[in-house]
């Protein structure tokens, strides 16, 4: 027979029925204080099993929702292109709690325009909680490129981002485009978890294509009835992706970003970045197609997309 502890050790190990039967040792009592305990142990197991963020390849039998009940109304902001005057949104955010995904350009970052986000301006994003995801490498229009200059685009930006430290599962086309070119689609359906791309919409989470989520741009021009209108009749599995610009002078003036944000704390919108809904491992989705062969990197493949780079740069 079995101690105590060592059935702890076994529940902690082991599938629960594989373990119920060794209840009978025990008395009744015993039993019913075991059964009481059941749901704390297994949560406890739960999070010791659960698949570590570090794990090379995922099955699709992974990718499955995780079922966590969704908040009632849910937006999620995204930033586009990287833009130094975005750090000015991250303070209102800040303010307010609430979060966004960056989507960057990898060859902006640390370019020659000072008016783009730095590595350690991302570095410095992110330690604050938000999200970085990936906008291509140099915001080519993917419709009619080459092979090289596709993988360049979607796969090494990607790589550049996570051998920088940013799990970059996310894609946002660039201007939108190449959502229905089935070249760039599938690649990007290789590589990522979900992407923006550029219908105008709110993204039903039970039916949108996940490599095509709708959004709506907040502009200088976007009253607040206007972007009222874009949150209107997001509740549960129906969400709002907003996106912006740039922050300030040359875009949305950050007294009326603040102002939308104060409607959404009015309003009691969930803020939250792209990472926290369609990142399986961290958020609620789960992919509509596509298998992920890669979370992490290892050395070897850094420094392969470090010469791809580096060497395409040689050449322009
Ligand atoms: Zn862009």
């Amino acid at each position: 027979m079995m101690t105590l502890s060592e059935f702890y050790r076994r529940l902690l190990r082991e599938p629960f029925n594989q373990l119920l039967h060794h209840l009978h040792l025990y008395q009744p009592l015993l039993q019913l204080y075991l059964l009481f305990h059941l749901d704390r142990y297994r949560n406890i197991r739960a999070r010791e099993t659960s698949s570590p963020p570090s794990s090379p390849t995922l099955s699709r039998s992974t990718l499955s929702p995780t079922n966590s009940p969704l908040p009632p109304k849910i937006v999620v902001i995204v930033f586009d292109d990287g833009r130094k005057s975005q750090l000015r949104a991250a303070s209102i955010l800040n303010k307010y709690g609430y979060t966004a995904t960056f989507a960057v350009i990898t060859s902006f970052v640390n370019g020659s325009d000072p008016q783009n986000l730095s590595w350690s301006d991302l570095h410095s994003l992110a330690a604050q909680g938000f999200d970085i995801e990936c906008h291509s490498h140099s915001h080519k229009i993917l419709n009619n490129i080459s092979s090289t200059e596709l993988t360049q685009e979607i796969v090494y930006s990607q790589e550049q981002l996570r051998c920088n430290g940013f799990n970059a599962n996310l894609f946002v086309y660039p201007s939108g485009e190449g959502t229905y070119n089935e070249t760039v689609s599938t690649l990007v359906s290789q590589h990522y978890l979900a992407a923006r791309g550029t219908n105008i919409g709110k993204c039903n989470l039970s039916t949108v294509n996940y490599y095509d989520l709708p959004s709506y741009e907040v502009t200088n021009t976007t009253t607040i009835k206007n972007f009222a209108r874009y949150l209107k009749d997001t509740k549960g599995n129906i969400i709002s992706i907003i996106y912006y610009h740039e922050i300030g002078a040359l875009g949305v003036n950050p007294a009326n970003f603040e102002e939308q944000m104060l409607y959404l704390k009015a309003n009691g919108y969930t803020v939250m970045n792209m990472r926290q809904l369609f990142d399986h491992r961290t958020g609620f989705g789960s992919t509509a197609s596509g298998e992920i062969t890669k979370l992490s990197l290892d050395s070897s493949s850094c420094i392969k997309a470090k010469i791809a780079i580096n060497g395409n740069r040689k050449h322009r």
